[in-house]
């Protein structure tokens, strides 16, 4: 049995309505960081709350990366989406085999094995098409 670990508890966490992206605000300042932060980047604040993001985004832009990295072979997509709170959040995607990825296309939240680690999943988010 393969077991699974989340790469950072405090990114997401599962709803009724399934999955949501976890940031944090700052009171002081209203900046969003995405992953949740204990400082604010902007104005170095620490009271910070906070907030889901949500699970539904629209792509902004994607590339094809051609180089490997430490868990990913090459021809790995990344990209940047906007969450419905206007907030821009650096992204894994994995793109359908049927479905190219275009600016403004409507994209869902997953929560998958990202790389293996001594037989244990390592569970992250990604976003994918949303043919809804
Ligand atoms: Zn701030």
């Amino acid at each position: 049995m393969t077991t699974q670990t989340a790469l950072r508890e405090d990114t997401f966490r599962e709803t009724p309505d399934g999955f949501t992206l976890l940031a944090s605000r700052c009171h002081h300042c209203g900046h969003v960081s995405f992953p949740p932060a204990t400082l604010c980047v902007a104005c170095r604040a620490e009271a910070l709350k906070p907030i889901d993001l949500g699970g539904r985004a629209e792509l902004l832009c994607s590339t094809t990366v051609h180089m490997p990295s430490e868990h990913f072979a090459a021809g790995y997509t990344v990209g940047y989406v906007t969450m419905p709170g206007g907030q821009r959040i650096f992204t894994p995607l994995a793109p359908a085999d049927d479905t190219p990825l275009t600016p403004g296309m409507p994209l869902k939240l997953e929560i998958a094995a990202m790389w293996q680690d001594d037989g244990t999943d390592i569970v992250a988010h990604r976003f994918v098409p949303d043919p809804a």
